[in-house]
């Protein structure tokens, strides 16, 4: 059997993690078994559905490498066939026209309530051997009806949640096509799954409710029971629901946010998914571990801190071009272009062991492309009247030695043991001059990328 997932998301809004973490599953798990990976759109929703949410979530899936094998499908773009399979179901007597008018449906509602019952259709244009149907009325155009078996159990084994069972007198008879004509939500769902021969649905658990009534429509279509996995919610870092009060829910926004695409899809591979103990992991061994089984089915919580601590894990191990490819746009435009400014790969790798963000790695290596501003505190605190003769012998020295890291560390060494200083001493200073804060990478190795002239003219700026 050729396995064939889909992620079919709503397009009314972007690709938030959990939407992100249910393709990055049902991807994985097409890859795995050497299938098909479909993705379908559904935007039947057409008061909430945009193309902005379509692009969204291409882009999303774009940047996190989710390539689909099939589609993008658009549900509105398969109305004909919706249309077709509607009526095969009415000539088979599987759905059937329901006549009853918005008000009859309101009133029906209305006494169920006040009898304290579930409200639920009563079936009285659902037709039956030896039934007498109700007299067609004038003026009314019907909605279809699914007609739901009333006896016995619908169950499937869910691949999450276990053997989940649901009795058919609790499915009343589903509309599936409105008066106007136009499907509705599940049965859309049915047909595509059945058409696009899809043999695991892997979805989010809101939809578990949907799931007996779909089973029982891809049943009277006569088709081949999909297995289906629900993957339980993501829980906030505090333990709430997540939202947009957790700030960064779509997955675009943590790129904005300064994490590699490597972090956050192993990140997402961990919620509610788990090999032994790994952690960190590539999606080619991600794509070869990965199945049904080892899903919690308790909900996932977010934890920050260990994306970070990814991020930080692959900012380590990209490639340095790819790590500059990244940076030079997260830089302000063209500052890094300067003439004689150094360069950005070699600047990178002294400052990356230190990093877990990219935003924070930009801001952190900006000072090699434009001149930093220290703080007053700064300068107050470190670049000392008594500092000056020391630091105005360095400049001296500085100036006629040969510009590797060695040579700047000797000079560096021999005026402070001139002065009688402690290395710190004048290494301060010299870092709030150069970098415009007083941490940094070795100062030597500061000093050989930014290249003499630049340190020269920096110095010079206080000696003044
Ligand atoms: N379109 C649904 C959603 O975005 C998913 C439907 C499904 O996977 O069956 O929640």
């Amino acid at each position: 059997m050729v396995i064939r997932t889909r992620f079919a998301p709503s397009p009314t809004g972007f690709l938030h993690i959990g939407g992100a973490r249910t393709a990055l599953f049902s991807w994985a798990y097409a890859k795995k078994h050497g299938g098909k990976f479909i993705l379908r759109i559904e935007d039947t929703d057409v008061e909430r559905s945009t193309p902005e949410a379509v692009q969204a979530i291409l882009d999303g899936m774009h940047w996190l490498g989710l390539d689909y094998d099939e589609g993008p499908f658009y549900q509105m773009q398969r109305m004909e066939t919706y249309k077709k399979v509607l009526q095969t179901m009415l000539d088979k007597g599987t759905a059937y026209h329901c006549y009853c008018s918005k008000e009859e449906l309101d009133a029906l509602r209305e006494s169920q309530m006040q009898q304290g019952l579930k409200p639920r259709y009563d079936g009285r244009w659902r037709p039956e051997t030896g039934k007498t149907l109700p007299q067609i009325p004038t003026g009314i155009t019907p909605t279809v009806r699914f007609k739901n078996p009333q006896t016995g159990v619908v169950a499937w084994n869910d691949l999450v949640k276990g053997r989940i069972e649901i009795a058919n007198a609790e499915l009343d008879d589903l509309i599936i096509a409105r008066a106007d004509g136009t499907p509705t939500y599940n049965f859309c769902v049915v047909v595509d799954d059945f058409e696009m021969g899809i043999t695991q649905v892997i979805r989010g658990d809101d939809h578990v409710n949907n799931t007996p009534r779909q089973i029982n429509m891809l049943m009277a279509l006569g088709a081949t029971i999909p297995e289906y996995a629900h993957l339980s919610m993501i829980l906030g870092d505090d333990g709430q629901k997540l939202s947009k009060r957790h700030g960064a829910v779509s997955v675009m926004q943590y790129h904005e946010d300064g994490y590699l695409k490597e972090a956050v899809l192993n990140y997402l591979a961990r919620l509610g998914w788990s090999h032994g103990d790994a952690e960190i992991f590539n999606m080619q061994q991600f794509c070869e571990w990965f199945d049904l089984d080892h899903i919690t089915p308790s909900a996932a919580q977010f934890n920050t801190e260990k994306l970070n601590w990814l991020n930080a894990h692959y900012i380590k191990e990209a490639t340095l071009d790819a790590l500059a490819e990244d940076i030079s746009t997260r830089l302000q435009a063209n500052i890094h272009k300067a003439s004689g400014a150094p360069d950005l790969k070699a600047v990178l790798n002294l400052y990356r062991e230190r990093a877990n963000n990219l935003n924070q790695l930009a801001n952190d290596v900006t000072y090699f492309y434009a001149l930093p501003q220290a703080s007053a505190a700064d300068v107050e605190k470190h670049i000392t009247p008594e500092i000056m003769p020391a630091m105005q012998k360095l400049h001296q020295q500085l100036a006629h030695i040969e510009w590797t890291a060695e040579a700047i560390h000797q000079a560096i060494n021999a005026v402070v043991t001139e002065f009688g200083l402690k290395f710190p001493k004048l290494a301060m200073p010299l870092r709030v001059m150069l970098t415009g804060i007083a941490q940094s990478p070795s100062i030597d190795q500061v000093m050989a990328l930014l290249g003499q002239n630049e340190t020269l003219s920096r110095i010079n700026a206080y000696l003044k």
